[in-house]
């Protein structure tokens, strides 16, 4: 499997929790930027030696792609298509907040060839909306997952947060509840992380807003783990589920599992061919890189900010910390030698021995062999099964 994402750093307004490379009041940056992610997927295209032979997903991230122009969205695709090759069934992801989707652009982006919306819905509570700084209101996204499915779109994902300061248990049912009912394709439910230099980060600091506790912050998740089951959804990764495999992001799936990609755009990462590399994070110094692209032409990444070889070792250690965050599938023994020539319980057998007598992974039985899987009380406590591998 072979990805390319394409960072899209343009926001309306930062919201509060949020560190994310984006950047708002920025709009007229948009159309250079536009044409510099032309040039520096045609030029890595042209450069870039060992490419898969076709692009299996693409994934507009953000920022907020869905800020961008449907025809901007499709003249990407369509250059993808040109210079790399689309698999038939490929999957192209659009991350969407729901106070730009105007009605009618659903349809264009699905006309442009985007099969598949991630939808930010965050909360369906005023309050917890009001606290993050979100932009649209909850019901303004119940209309774009609705004119979104009128449109035509069969592949739908929510995101929904959880551990917002003030959300009670009770409100987070209600969000699991309502989301549930809109009968999305997928969910994607994330903890709210304070991270330093966010305004919420400084509010707590202050003392003027007080955080969700760990231990209700951990109820939450268990009752995610619990309730989404009963209403037909399985849970594929560590904050991931979908209605069954066929609705698995697969572009997700490729980080997961260790697999090739490249990031176009600020802010972007890519891994492919033993390297990663990472772009640079400012919008005008990524065009100002890729404009000047005769003043280095054989350079595949001339937006690289830092550029990194890894060692087998580490490529191992990153499929195991990366993979074991696959609820349903884990890590399998036989990709793992196939692809490194060893057995996974060669390379980390001190580490195996540890987590397995915790009862935090298990093996389990697949078609092509046994696969080592986070347990119920591995899921719990993910980061220490991971840490391991580290
Ligand atoms: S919409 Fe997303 S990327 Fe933009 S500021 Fe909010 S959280 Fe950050």
């Amino acid at each position: 499997m072979f990805g390319i994402y394409l960072h899209i750093p343009f926001c309306r307004r930062r919201c509060k929790y949020c560190d994310f490379i984006t950047y708002a009041g920025k709009d007229e940056l948009m159309p250079g930027y536009y044409a510099a992610l032309i040039s520096e997927l045609r030029h890595q295209a042209n450069t870039l030696q060992d490419l898969p032979s076709q692009v299996d997903t693409v994934f507009f991230g953000g920022g907020t792609p869905s800020l961008f122009k449907a025809e901007w969205i499709k003249d990407l695709i369509d250059n993808i298509h040109k210079e790399y090759g689309l698999a038939k069934d490929v999957e192209i992801s659009l991350e969407a907040n729901p106070g730009t989707l105007a009605p009618g652009f659903s349809a264009s982006l699905l006309k442009a060839g985007v099969n598949r919306l991630s939808i930010g819905v965050q909360s369906f509570i005023d309050r917890d909306l009001a606290l993050l700084g979100r932009i649209h209101s909850p019901s303004q996204a119940v209309d774009a997952i609705h004119s979104a499915r009128r449109a035509g779109f069969s592949n739908i994902s929510l995101d929904l947060m959880f551990g917002i300061p003030g959300q009670s248990l009770a409100d987070w049912q209600t969000n699991l509840r309502q989301a549930v009912a809109l009968q999305p394709d997928h969910l994607s439910l994330y903890s709210l992380i304070l991270e330093p230099g966010t305004q919420l980060f400084d509010d707590v600091e202050r003392g003027t807003i007080q955080p969700v506790s760990e231990d209700l912050s951990a109820d939450m998740y268990e009752m995610a783990l619990d309730s989404l089951v009963e209403e037909g959804f399985s849970q594929y990764e560590i904050s991931n589920w979908s209605r069954g495999e066929a609705f698995e992001a697969r572009h997700n799936k490729i980080y997961w599992k260790n697999q090739p990609y490249l990031g176009l755009g600020a802010g972007a990462h890519s891994s492919i061919n033993g390297l990663r590399v990472a772009n640079t994070t400012s919008i005008e110094e990524y065009i100002r890189r890729v404009d000047d692209l005769q003043s280095s032409p054989k350079d595949a990444f001339p937006a690289a900010e830092e550029t990194l070889r890894l060692d087998p070792y580490t490529m191992q250690q990153e499929t195991m910390m990366l993979g074991m965050r696959l609820t349903r599938e884990g890590v399998s023994k036989l990709e793992f030698r196939n692809r490194f020539g060893k057995a996974i319980e060669d390379v980390f057998s001190r580490e195996l021995e540890r987590i397995i007598a915790r009862k935090l992974v298990e093996w389990r039985t697949f078609p092509d062999g046994p696969h080592l899987v986070l347990t119920r009380g591995g899921i719990l406590l993910g980061n220490q099964v991971f840490q391991e591998f580290v």
